[in-house]
């Protein structure tokens, strides 16, 4: 092994493929089953074998996760897991930990399933888009209809076998509007601990490669995309902090914090969270699985050598180095970093190119945070609970309510408008 070679790097699997159970409209990775044509689209055990082994030994940190994703990687059935399972032991370095993270729609669940996920610490991402009839605006079945049950049932499963899962929500334009019926979903009804919010920016061509500048009208709109995490942060952070972890508002902490954000669309530079489709071929990203992005195939070339490959240091790199001055001169950019490529569709208002789509969401999301991220922050520098937000919170409003109750109409809003009380707050309608 070269010293140039990463010292971790993570892969996302894609064993069966672009193969789904599941029509979602706004699915980008349906479309990627046109990369392979006959192909049964199924990674067999000899090729399963091989990656473990590379992928273990590429490694030189003591924790790796396999990252299972689709399509709808529990369409290859229990025992290819069951085999995974063995290969990891197999191939694990003395002293290594093994973790297995598995993204699904739920449909497929049942009690076999859970009690495997549990018995080997699974982590589940369950996709939702939240109740039932947001959920279903987009996430229907081969026959058009809702799959909200289907996943609710799958849902049970999970809870049923103590199976650890977070909730993964697409944004879009069907619940984009209504992010607190949506939170309190996740949070009263299916009582998760862990969301993550992930916008959805569909590309409007006929090839579903990153081409071109105009999205589907299914995508979120960046303001809408702002609105929608600024609601939820004010009632996460009034009620929910140290209780419920919101993916991008931990991010945004460590940002705040001075560390390099853990997010790839939110760091500097990408490059180290790749894709193996289920015949070995590995592309740059997850995003990206198009023949451009091909860094090869691992039955041909050391997956450590793809991944350290020139052609994936400029992918990463490139991030950087195309990041408009409207971005380098942004406030919020040490959080922001200009997001992730494959949504840099827009011109800047000086007309360079290579604005984030959701860049007006993004500025307004880590502007209004902003002070509440310092507080916690600050909370954390001091060996204290970040959670102390809440109490912090509740207490400026309780100051607030009493200068209302007690400010006269000619006296400046409380509110800090710089208006008289009488033409703001107070005003008479
Ligand atoms: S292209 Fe986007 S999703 Fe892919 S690694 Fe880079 S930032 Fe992450
Ligand atoms: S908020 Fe907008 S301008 Fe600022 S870094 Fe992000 S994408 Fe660039």
């Amino acid at each position: 092994m070269t010293v140039d070679t990463p010292p971790a790097f993570h892969v996302m699997l894609k064993p069966r493929g672009a193969i789904c159970n599941l029509d979602c409209k706004y699915c980008f990775f349906l479309s990627k089953e046109n990369l392979y044509p006959n192909s049964s689209f199924r990674m067999d055990d000899g090729l399963l074998e091989k990656y473990t082994r590379q992928y273990i030994e590429a490694q030189r940190v003591s924790e790796v996760t396999f990252a299972w994703q689709g399509g709808e990687p529990t369409l290859m059935g229990l025992d290819f897991f069951k085999r995974a399972m063995e290969f990891q032991q197999k191939y694990r370095k003395p002293g290594m930990r093994i973790d297995n993270a598995l993204q699904t729609n739920g449909a497929t669940l049942d009690d076999d399933w859970g009690r495997f996920f549990h018995e080997h610490n699974f982590l589940i991402g369950l996709s939702v888009d939240g109740p039932r009839d947001l959920h279903n605006a987009y996430r229907i079945n081969k026959g058009g209809a809702g799959s909200f049950d289907q996943v609710m049932r799958g849902w049970e499963y999970l809870k049923k076998h103590r199976v650890e899962f977070n909730i993964l929500c697409t944004v879009h334009a069907a619940n984009a509007n209504h992010p607190l019926e949506v939170y309190r979903f996740f949070r009263d009804e299916l009582k998760t601990q862990f969301v993550q919010f992930i916008p959805i920016v569909e590309r409007d061509n006929e090839t579903g490669f990153q081409e071109g500048n105009k999205v589907t009208n299914r995508s979120v709109t960046g303001k809408q995309y702002g609105d929608f995490l600024i609601a939820i942060f004010d009632e996460w952070a009034r009620r929910d902090a140290g209780r419920t972890y919101v993916q991008i508002f931990d991010v945004a902490l460590g940002a705040w914090l001075g560390q390099e954000p853990s997010l790839c669309i939110f760091r500097p530079t990408c490059g180290d969270a790749l894709a193996m489709e289920h015949n070995g071929d590995l592309f740059s990203c997850d995003h990206f699985v198009e023949p451009n992005y091909r860094l090869g195939n691992i039955k041909e070339i050391p997956l450590v050598e793809m991944a350290a490959a020139d052609q994936q240091k400029q992918f990463g790199q490139a991030k950087k180095d195309t990041l408009p001055r409207y971005c380098r001169e942004c406030e919020v950019r040490f959080a922001c970093n200009g997001g992730c490529p494959k949504n840099r569709i827009l011109h800047t208002p000086d007309g360079e190119p290579g604005l984030n789509y959701l860049c007006e969401g993004y500025k307004a999301f880590f502007t209004h945070i902003d002070q509440p991220m310092r507080f916690m922050a600050n909370e954390l520098r001091h060996q204290r609970p970040p959670a102390n937000i809440m109490g912090y919170l509740a207490q400026q409003e309780a100051e607030r309510q009493q200068q209302f109750a007690r400010v006269r109409r000619n006296d400046p809003c409380p509110c800090g408008s710089g208006r008289k009380f009488k033409h703001c707050h107070g005003r008479r309608s």
